[in-house]
């Protein structure tokens, strides 16, 4: 089915076409000049130390778990209301998952008061995503890491230039992921880019990035290095030129993007205020966000009430989506019993509505008078 109005838009022009073609003509297409401008600018970007580019946001969680030392025996609390890939990188490591409720409907992120619950002297880090683009309550999230000593991963995949208190969302943890994968706000296809101002994770990152060899190709190739020794049992988690010229091209229209989406949001939520079966996330915050996505909750609901919502909206041209499944009821997360109330009636009555910059006055018009009426008539 087509949709008259898309879940997203990609943000691509001649600037993305020109970028890789300048790439290929230079005829160095793997990691090279291109990956480290473009950690240069990204770092300069987040006002962070060390920007290292990689394949994808799922590879660099992974890193990223290995950067906290974390390993058998240990336990990570996370989300269960995100993306898969948040929560796997802790299985990838031989730790366990320990799965937190989130703040509410309103708050759709990890809720702090939970943290603390499930502490135990397993516990050694926190995931905590920030959904939608909207900051985590980092303030007491940290506080409770410090108190604990626990690390804090931030997977800040819809958040790039989002701010929380003077900060960057992904500077504020020990270290972060980001994803350039196609619908995010930074596009590539596939991407990402682990974030941190500790030198030792970065130097580390660096090699494991490439199977823990000691230089790069490029250096090689470029004369200034002849041979190379491997020290860790690394992997193959490198970006390559050609992504890397995108994601150049897509910085630079960057910060233009998330003014319009928030122009965008600010339409969504006047309009939306009006409803009452509804429950806006976030609709009280006052930061720069990124706007990566659109979510409302519909509320006193069920999955069956959203579903048929759902296919009204899609009747009328105007694709949705939901944020998310949650992990703990996946097949293969079955053996972690575990109730969250608050992420299940999320999971079951939240519809991601359309959002991207060009998103016009008068489609937003037709999408909330479109979910209006289907509210109205269930
Ligand atoms: C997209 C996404 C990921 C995975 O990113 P990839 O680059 O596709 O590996 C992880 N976490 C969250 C919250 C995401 O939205």
């Amino acid at each position: 089915m087509s949709y008259s109005i898309p879940l997203f838009k990609l943000n691509f022009g001649i600037e993305e076409i020109q970028a890789v073609t300048e790439t290929i003509n230079s005829k160095w297409i793997s990691t090279g000049p291109k990956c480290e401008e473009l950690q240069r600018d990204f770092a300069d970007m987040l006002n962070v130390k060390y920007a290292i580019s990689v394949s994808n946001c799922t590879d660099s969680l992974h890193l990223a778990c290995i950067l906290c030392s974390i390993g058998p025996g240990d336990e990570v609390l996370c989300p269960s209301l995100t993306f898969v890939a948040s929560v796997n990188c802790i299985r990838y490591v031989g730790a366990k998952p320990v799965f937190c409720d989130i703040v509410g409907p309103d708050h759709l992120n990890i809720d702090p008061e939970e943290i603390k619950r499930k502490i135990t002297s397993r516990t050694k880090a926190i995931i905590v995503v920030h959904m939608a683009g909207f900051p985590a309550k980092m303030d007491e999230i940290m506080s409770i890491a410090r108190k604990y000593k626990l690390k804090v991963i931030e997977d800040a995949c819809h958040g790039p230039l989002s701010e929380y208190k003077e900060h960057k969302l992904g500077t504020i943890g020990d270290v972060a992921s980001f994803s350039f994968f196609s619908n995010k706000n930074i596009s590539t296809g596939e991407g990402g880019m682990l974030v941190t101002n500790n030198e030792e994770m970065a130097k580390r990152a660096l090699l494991l990035r490439s199977h823990g060899m000691t230089s790069m190709s490029y250096e090689r190739a470029t004369g200034h290095a002849t041979s190379y020794d491997v020290v860790e049992l690394g992997y193959n988690f490198r970006m390559d030129d050609i992504r890397a010229s995108i994601a150049i091209a897509q910085l630079k229209k960057l910060r233009k993007d998330l003014e319009k989406r928030a122009e965008v949001r600010a339409r969504y939520v006047r309009l939306l205020s009006d409803i009452s079966g509804l429950i806006v996330p976030f609709a009280d915050n006052k930061e720069f966000v990124s706007n990566y996505i659109m979510p409302v909750v519909l509320k006193n609901s069920t999955s069956e009430k959203r579903d048929h919502v759902r296919n009204k909206l899609g009747d009328l041209g105007i694709q949705t989506s939901v944020h998310y499944p949650a992990i703990h009821k996946f097949s293969v997360y079955k053996d972690f019993n575990v109730s969250l109330p608050k992420t299940e009636y999320v999971c079951a009555n939240e519809i991601t509505l359309p959002m991207y910059a060009s998103l016009s006055d008068k489609q937003i018009d037709f999408i909330v008078d479109s979910l209006n009426s289907a509210l109205k008539n269930e």
